[in-house]
């Protein structure tokens, strides 16, 4: 067995355990493999483990390793099963045009502009861009993300733009040492995503939990983990976004 092999089990039990702690089907929370600063041959052995969903930072980076794998997957390398491609980074609008065109959904939607400009430009061959749209909800300073109390407004025009899908939220809170109080942060992202779901919008996917505090992000309601060093290893210092 690789090393990611063994992490990659290792991390799905650790989601089952979280699951099975609060009474939630393991089925129900999907891991997205952050790839970010990884080669493409570290995402080759995680497809082989069986992982189809990678998360990526940068815009360029993140398309020339898809762009990679879906090679040696055309070559029948990886299995038939496509990869699926998620850009979790932030997103300038003068970028829009080449994710629309690359990437599965797009996790980082904190605007209408850049919703708008994803829609006008993802190609018609292509299904709709699945979207996210990203709140700050510890109103960080130095992290991107709409205000909760924007999120409704903004949930509602990005879900009526022909060419995406709202599949739901996104939050990035800061790590709080303390466990209770990181919970209270990822219960209140809960929360603002059960209002959307009341509101009307067709919603499934609340993105939250990484390496460190997956099992309190599960525990509040995640559908979605996205993890990192605890699949690939740490990443490098200077490298590391
Ligand atoms: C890097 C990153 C992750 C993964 O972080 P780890 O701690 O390595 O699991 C998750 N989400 C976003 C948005 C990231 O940038």
């Amino acid at each position: 067995m690789s090393l990611i092999d063994e992490a990659w089990q290792r991390v799905h039990q650790r989601i089952a355990a979280a699951c099975l702690a609060c009474g939630r089907e393991p089925s129900a929370v999907r891991l997205l493999a952050v790839s970010k600063t990884q080669t493409p041959d570290a995402v080759a052995q995680a497809a082989r483990c069986g992982q189809r969903v990678f998360g990526e930072n940068h815009v360029q980076e993140g398309i020339e390793k898809m762009l990679q794998v879906r090679q040696w997957q055309a070559a029948g390398l990886l299995g038939n099963v496509p990869t699926r491609w998620h850009l979790i980074g932030p997103l300038q609008s003068n970028k829009t045009r080449v994710v629309a065109e690359h990437f599965d959904w797009v996790q980082s939607i904190d605007r209408l502009k850049l919703a708008e400009r994803l829609s006008a430009q993802r190609p018609e061959a292509l299904a709709p861009l699945q979207v996210c749209i990203q709140v700050n909800i510890d109103a960080s300073p130095t992290k991107a993300g709409v205000a909760p109390a924007d999120a409704l407004a903004l949930a509602g025009s990005v879900a009526a733009l022909p060419r995406l899908r709202l599949r739901g939220i996104m939050v990035i809170p800061d790590p709080v040492p303390d466990p209770r109080a990181q919970a209270q942060v990822f219960a209140r992202a809960h929360e603002l995503w059960l209002q959307l779901r009341q509101a009307g919008l067709p919603i499934d996917t609340l993105s939250m939990g990484m390496s460190a505090d997956l099992e309190v992000a599960i525990a509040q309601g995640s559908t979605m983990v996205r993890v990192g060093s605890a699949l690939f290893g740490e990443r490098g210092v200077s490298a590391a976004v």
